[in-house]
C-alpha cells in the first residue's frame, strides 16, 4: 500500500557521496527520519524546500499557514545551520515542476542520494515517483522514509488484510501494533564534520511570497516553545482532557495542530510525551491521557485511509452513492456560513473564531461542518475548500476525513440520518454562551437564556445580528429525504 517502488530504494548506512534532504511536511531536526538518513550516509548535506506560490494560491492555502511555514523555515535554517548544512529555498511556479527542481538540484550539487520523508497524499506520490525516475536517469538513489505516522500506513490491517473503515477496530489493531513495535524518537543529529558545501552555498533568499503575518505570538514556531506546549499539555492539561476537550471556552486541548501539519513536531513526539508522564495510559481507556492519544491515532486512522484509497484526496466521496446526492447552490448561504451571520450563534462564533485566528476548536468544526452539509445541503467541498483557504493547521487527510466524516460520505461517517441540532450543540456545550460573547460581540449584553436563540429575546431587533437564515427543524427533515433518496438509486 506505501509506494513499494520508493520504499525499495531506503538506505543502508554506508557512508557514500554528497547527500540532499528534501524538507517537504516535516520542518523538524529532532525525529527527522529522512534527516537522520542522510546524515549517517554522508558528512556533506545539503537541505532543500522547494516553495510553490502559485500552487499554495491555487489550492487556497491559508495565507496563515503559508506565513507559519516561512516563519519556521527561518527557525529550520538556523537549526541546520548549527549542524553545518545549508538550507536552500528553491521557488517554482507549479507543483508540477518540483520535481525538476529537485533533480536540477541534486545534478548541479553532484549529489549522489536524495532523501525525504513520504507524503500520502495522491499528488505528492505522483510527484515522488516522477523524481525517483528523474534522478535515477542521473544514478542518484532516492530514499523516501515512512515518517509522518507513527505507525506506518499499511501495517494495521483486519484479520482478512484489508484496511479498516471504521475508526473503533482499527484503533484497537493500532495498539496491538504500537505494543509490539514501540517505535523510537530519532535524537537530533549530530554536527557534520567539513561540510563541503558550506563553502559554496550561498544564503537563498526566503521565500518571496508574503502574507498577513499570522498571530505569531498566538503560534510561535521556534523549538523551546513547541516542547513547551507539549510538555506543559501533558504535565498540566491532559488528565483532564476528556472532561474538557468539547468546551470551546476552555483552553482544554493541546492546540498542536498546526505544528503536527507542517511536522513542527511529530506524532511520536506527542507519543513519548504522553508516555513519559503518563506511562500506564495505554491500558486505562477511561483516562484524560488515553483520550488524547485517542486523537493522535485518528490523525493516523485518516492517514492511513488516503494511502488505502487514493480517491479520498482526489475529490472523491467514500461512498460511492452519497454522489447522487442532490446539493444545494447557494451562494448568499454559503457566505453567510462563511463570515458567521447564519443566526446560528455557536456557528456564528466559531467562523469568526475561524476566519480571526486560523483555527478552530474540534467540537465546533463537527458543528459547523454539520450545519453547511445538513442543514444547508451544501456540498462538503465547499466547506473543505474554505477550512482549507482559512485554517493554520489546514492538512488534507485530516480536513478531509473530519468534512466526509460530518458529511456522512466518508468511511466512518456520521449516519445520514443523524443531524446535529446547532441550539442544542450550543447549550450543551457553551451552556452560559461564553465562548459565543468572546466572537460575537453583538451578543454580548444578551442574556443567558436567549443567548443560543437571541432572536426570541425581546430586544432582539436592537441587535446587529441576523435572524436564523433556516429552520434547523425543516432542514433536517429536507437533509434526511435527500440522502435517503440518493440511497435508493443504488
Ligand atoms: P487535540 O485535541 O489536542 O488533539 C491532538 C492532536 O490529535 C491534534 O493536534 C491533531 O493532530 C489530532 N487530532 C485531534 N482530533 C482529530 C480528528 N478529529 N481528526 C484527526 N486528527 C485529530 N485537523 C487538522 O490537523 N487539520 C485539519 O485541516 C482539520 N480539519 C478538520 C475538519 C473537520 C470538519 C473536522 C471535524 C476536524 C478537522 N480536524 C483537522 C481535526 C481536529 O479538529 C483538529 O485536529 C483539532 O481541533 C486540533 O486541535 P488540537 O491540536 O488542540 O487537538
Amino acid at each position: 500500500m506505501v509506494n513499494q517502488s520508493l520504499e525499495k530504494k531506503e538506505t543502508s548506512d554506508t557512508p557514500e557521496g554528497a547527500s540532499l534532504i528534501w524538507f517537504r511536511s516535516d520542518l523538524r531536526v529532532v525525529d527527522n527520519t529522512a534527516l537522520a538518513a542522510a546524515t549517517r550516509c554522508s558528512n556533506n548535506v545539503l537541505a532543500a524546500f522547494i516553495s510553490t506560490p502559485m500552487q499554495w494560491h491555487e489550492h487556497n492555502v491559508a495565507p496563515m499557514k503559508v506565513d507559519f511555514i516561512r516563519r519556521r523555515l527561518d527557525v529550520l535554517r538556523e537549526q541546520l545551520a548549527e549542524l553545518s548544512i545549508p538550507l536552500v529555498v528553491v521557488e517554482v511556479d507549479d507543483f508540477d515542476r518540483e520535481a525538476q527542481a529537485i533533480a536540477d538540484l541534486a545534478v548541479s550539487h553532484n549529489i549522489s542520494h536524495v532523501f525525504c520523508n513520504q507524503q500520502y497524499e495522491w499528488n505528492e506520490r505522483q510527484r515522488d515517483e516522477l523524481t525517483a525516475g528523474l534522478l535515477d536517469i542521473h544514478n542518484i538513489r532516492f530514499s523516501a522514509f515512512d515518517d509522518d505516522c507513527i505507525i506506518t500506513p499499511g501495517k494495521v490491517l483486519t484479520r482478512n488484510g484489508q484496511p479498516f473503515k471504521v475508526f473503533t477496530p482499527f484503533r484497537r489493531e493500532w495498539l496491538e501494533v504500537y505494543r509490539f513495535e514501540v517505535p523510537s524518537v530519532h535524537p537530533k543529529p549530530e554536527k557534520q564534520q567539513a561540510n563541503g558545501f558550506m563553502l559554496d552555498v550561498q544564503p537563498e533568499p526566503m521565500m518571496s511570497f508574503t502574507y498577513p503575518v499570522a498571530d505569531s505570538v498566538h503560534w510561535p514556531v521556534d523549538e523551546e516553545a513547541i516542547k513547551q506546549r507539549l510538555h506543559m499539555f501533558c504535565e498540566e492539561k491532559a488528565a483532564l482532557y476528556h472532561q474538557q476537550r468539547d468546551i470551546p471556552a476552555i483552553d482544554g486541548t493541546s492546540c498542536l495542530s498546526p505544528y503536527l501539519s507542517i511536522g513542527a513536531l511529530s506524532a511520536r513526539q506527542c507519543m513519548a510525551a504522553l508516555l513519559a508522564e503518563f506511562p500506564q495510559c495505554l491500558d486505562d481507556s477511561k483516562s484524560g491521557a488515553f483520550c488524547w492519544l485517542n486523537e493522535i491515532i485518528w490523525r493516523e486512522f485518516y492517514r492511513h485511509l488516503i494511502v488505502a484509497w487514493p480517491k479520498l484526496s482526489r475529490d472523491q466521496p467514500f461512498l460511492g452513492w452519497t454522489r447522487n446526492v442532490v446539493w444545494q447552490k447557494s451562494d448568499s448561504m454559503l457566505n453567510a456560513w462563511q463570515q458567521g451571520r447564519t443566526g446560528y450563534p455557536i456557528v456564528d462564533a466559531a467562523m469568526r473564531q475561524l476566519r480571526q485566528t486560523g483555527w478552530m476548536h474540534n467540537r465546533l468544526r463537527m458543528i459547523t461542518a454539520s450545519f453547511l452539509t445538513k442543514d444547508l445541503l451544501i456540498h462538503w467541498q465547499a466547506g473543505e475548500q474554505w477550512f482549507m483557504s482559512q485554517l493554520i493547521d489546514g492538512d488534507l487527510a485530516s480536513n478531509n476525513g473530519g468534512w466526509q466524516w460530518a458529511a456522512s460520505t466518508g468511511t466512518d461517517a456520521q449516519p445520514y440520518f443523524r443531524v446535529f441540532n446547532p441550539t442544542v450543540q450550543g447549550e450543551r456545550f457553551d451552556p452560559d454562551g461564553s465562548f459565543i460573547r468572546t466572537w460575537i460581540h453583538e451578543l454580548r449584553d444578551v442574556p443567558d437564556k436567549y443567548i443560543h436563540q437571541p432572536f426570541l429575546w425581546d430586544k432582539a431587533e436592537s441587535l446587529n445580528y441576523p435572524k436564523p437564515i433556516i429552520d434547523h427543524k425543516s432542514a433536517r427533515l429536507r437533509a434526511i429525504e435527500v440522502f435517503k433518496s440518493a440511497k435508493a438509486l443504488i
